[in-house]
């Protein structure tokens, strides 16, 4: 699998960086994950075609995850001329939350017939799905919020890529990277404890117990940011790739 970060800040633009969005390449197939508001953004900016991209698979419903959808389904249609099928996965309510935004962002859009089909799946926390010879299972990322946070442990051909976007402290991240050839996980600070979000001294008292091979932490806020120097993890940057 080869990985690259189109995406590595955080909701805000914090220094300049582009919302969370990543390129996979598994063979010959490509997916991202996540697909952040500025997604075509950078997928133009580094030059891939959006019509190799057969799956996006989201991690939420927030904007910086989930808002670069719409570009990408309108561009699809009015500038690609795709043709072939586009999945998208993520969390229940992906399919009500779809409708709304393409409705905001572009009224009427829905009732044109695509060129292409669509194809939404939703999952739970603890499912298990299989696309594209991929296995990926679930994993509850936030608890007590009213939108679902999933936490994706991807695998194919005995490689295993797990991904956490907004991310309370849990032991199911433990679960999720356990012997991953890489975990990609937010580190929104670097030691604000702020709910549904990760920083970067939880994330290292606990860095022996994920046992992943190679752990790249991203979704870097302003604080995270200012102590980039100082950190004993690698961290993404937009543009960066890393292969296994
Ligand atoms: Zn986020």
């Amino acid at each position: 699998m080869k990985v690259q970060f189109l995406g590595s800040g955080d909701a805000f633009g914090s220094g300049g960086r582009l919302q969370s969005c990543i390129l996979v390449e598994n063979g010959e197939r490509q997916f991202l994950v996540d697909c952040g508001a500025s997604a075509m953004i950078s997928l133009n900016k580094y030059g891939i075609d959006p019509n190799k991209i057969s799956l996006i698979m989201v991690s939420n419903l927030h904007g910086d995850h989930f808002g670069g959808i719409p570009y990408f389904i309108i561009d699809a249609q009015l500038n690609q001329k795709r043709k072939q099928n586009i999945t998208l996965i993520g969390p229940t309510g992906l399919k009500k939350r779809f409708d709304q935004v393409m409705e905001a962002a572009f009224p009427g859009f829905l009732k044109s017939k695509l060129s292409f089909e669509l194809i939404k799946v939703e999952l739970n926390p603890a499912d298990q799905f299989v696309v594209s010879g991929m296995s990926i299972s679930t994993f509850e990322a936030v608890s007590g919020e009213s939108d679902i946070h999933l936490i994706y442990r991807i695998e194919s051909q005995g490689k295993i890529f797990a991904y956490s976007g907004d991310t309370d402290w849990t032991d199911k991240l433990v679960t999720a990277a356990q012997g991953a050839d890489l975990l990609v996980a937010e580190s929104y600070f670097y030691a604000k404890k702020v709910k549904h979000h990760l920083d970067y001294r939880t994330l290292m008292a606990n860095y022996s117990r994920l046992g992943a091979k190679k752990v790249i932490i991203t979704h870097m806020g302003q604080e995270m940011l200012e102590y980039l120097h100082a950190l004993h993890c690698e961290y993404a940057e937009d543009g960066k790739v890393f292969e296994f």
